[in-house]
């Protein structure tokens, strides 16, 4: 990078706002939580102000650079790696919320607000922001945005996208505008805010954002149910819902992400030796209903095959149970080398993609671990490298994952339902989407960022 850029840099920034190579903890930036990559930025920065960020940006316009905004780094599709090089710009800093409107039920806040943080301030106030993916103790609602972040209580709360009314962004050229704002109905114009939703990076640099909260919901229930076979488990999943349940979370994990878990741990995890388990978990303010809902619930589960119902007796034994859960993706990833794919079908579809992906990598001899959202249909497929050669591994992941893509689509589903594009997906995004949709993606690219400056090498196959 020319010296002439990182120059300009200091005189706008303090010192602490800019990091180079060498400095302390410069590394991490090149990294996020996607399989081992590493790539170098030229240089970090860590605005303090929605001016510096502004700041940043004209500098990246002027001198033609690529710029990558970074939240937590805990994507898992490479979102917010520098594959180019240039500019990584972490809002770490700018982690401030900003205003908790009691009254409308509207939270505003700084991009680098810890999505954990944010849900216990408001909910120490009796509200809720449910949008709960499992990274919440180190992912931003920035980066929640930017890749429209689900998680286990999407089932009954929706994703990101539903609590998202407004963003302010600063644009590749430096200009800020704001869209949306503490309005639950607008349709003054083009729906701009959902636009950035799921935008990874690459329309803009969000740098402000307005959240709905509903009520805090006073009671919850908890249980696990083993089950014999993978298809039982997940056929017991659409059998829930018709019989009138929505749980807030419904969640799938097969034996070998409990050993997994186990192994992580060093203790023993509930029911590990069953095939498969589901976690699942309603809420609501009416104890008698929840009550009612679980008698509900454990017919259906017993109807498809479950050994058992535990049902966890209090809280401490609900946190038991999310902890595990949560644990699950390190637990799987820490095996072996990996790659994640996040398949997501119509929720019926569930057993025949389960099945489909287990005979897939049972043909193409790759060892393979999923879990997930099941309520969802949204499934996380590990393929682990285990002990193999990494060229065999390379070979056979080539051949499998277009496969377990094809067989998603076949089944009505699509190749991310929450971890987005990024840089690891983009070459499979013809599979996703038509060539027309595709390009229609590419339009608004190159209306909003003319120069290609905006995180790029993400979304897009190459050429
Ligand atoms: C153990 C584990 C569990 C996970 N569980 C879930 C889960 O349950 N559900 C789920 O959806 N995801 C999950 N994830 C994936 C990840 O946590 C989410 O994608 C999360 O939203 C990323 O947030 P982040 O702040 O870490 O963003 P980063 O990884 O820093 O960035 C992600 C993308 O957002 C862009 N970005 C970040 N901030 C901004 C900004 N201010 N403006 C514009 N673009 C920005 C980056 O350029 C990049 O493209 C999990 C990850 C891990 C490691």
């Amino acid at each position: 990078m020319d010296n002439k850029v990182i120059d300009a840099l200091r005189g706008l920034l303090d010192a602490d706002e800019l990091l180079l190579p060498g400095d302390l903890n410069f590394e991490k930036y090149g990294k996020d939580e996607t399989e081992d990559l590493y790539f170098a930025p030229h240089v970090v920065v860590r605005p303090k102000s929605v001016e510096s960020v502004q700041a940043v940006v004209r500098v990246a316009d002027q001198f033609v650079i690529p710029l990558v905004s970074r939240g937590g780094g805990t994507g898992l599709s490479g979102g917010a790696l520098p594959v180019k090089g240039g500019i990584v710009l972490s809002t770490e800093r700018l982690n401030r919320i900003l205003e908790i409107d009691c009254e409308n039920f509207f939270v505003r806040v700084e991009p680098g607000v810890i999505t954990q943080v944010l849900q216990e301030e408001v909910d120490a106030i009796g509200l809720f922001y449910p949008v709960d993916p499992a990274s919440r103790g180190s992912c931003t609602i920035g980066g929640n945005v930017a890749e429209g972040a689900g998680g286990p209580r999407a089932l009954k709360y929706g994703t990101t996208k539903d609590y998202v009314f407004g963003v302010d962004v600063v644009l590749a050229n430096g200009e800020l505008v704001r869209y949306g704002g503490k309005r639950l109905k607008d349709v003054t114009g083009f729906n701009m805010v959902q636009l950035f939703v799921g935008s990874e990076g690459t329309l803009g640099v969000i740098v402000g954002i307005t959240l709905k909260l509903l009520p805090l919901p006073t009671h919850r229930r908890t249980l696990m149910a083993p089950f014999p076979t993978l298809e039982s488990a997940a056929s017991a999943v659409p059998a829930i819902l018709q019989r009138g349940v929505i749980p807030c979370a419904l969640e799938f994990m097969e034996q070998a992400c409990l050993k997994a878990i186990e192994q992580r741990r060093g203790e023993a995890v509930p029911h590990s030796n069953a095939a498969a388990t589901l976690l699942i978990e309603v809420d609501g303010n009416h104890e008698e209903t929840l009550d009612r809902e679980m008698e509900i619930i454990g017919e259906v589960l017993f109807e498809h095959g479950a050994f058992d119902v535990d049902v966890a007796d209090g809280p401490t034994k609900q946190a038991e149970l999310w902890a595990m859960r949560r644990a699950a993706g390190e637990a799987v990833k820490g095996i072996s080398p990996y790659k994640e794919e996040d398949t997501v079908v119509p929720r019926a579809n569930l057993p025949k993609l389960v099945n489909g992906v287990h005979e897939i990598c049972d043909r193409h001899g790759v060892r393979m671990i999923c879990y997930g959202h099941a309520g969802d249909g949204n499934i996380h497929v590990n393929l682990l490298r285990g002990d193999s050669l990494q060229d065999e591994w390379n070979e056979r992941c080539a051949k499998a994952i277009p496969e377990i893509f094809e067989l998603t689509v076949s089944l009505g589903g699509t190749i991310s339902g929450e971890h987005g594009i990024g840089f690891v997906q983009k070459n499979y995004l013809h599979q996703g989407l038509s060539d027309v949709a595709i390009e229609s993606m590419r339009a608004v690219k190159q209306a909003l960022d003319p120069k290609g400056i905006l995180n790029p090498a993400k979304i897009f196959p190459d050429p």
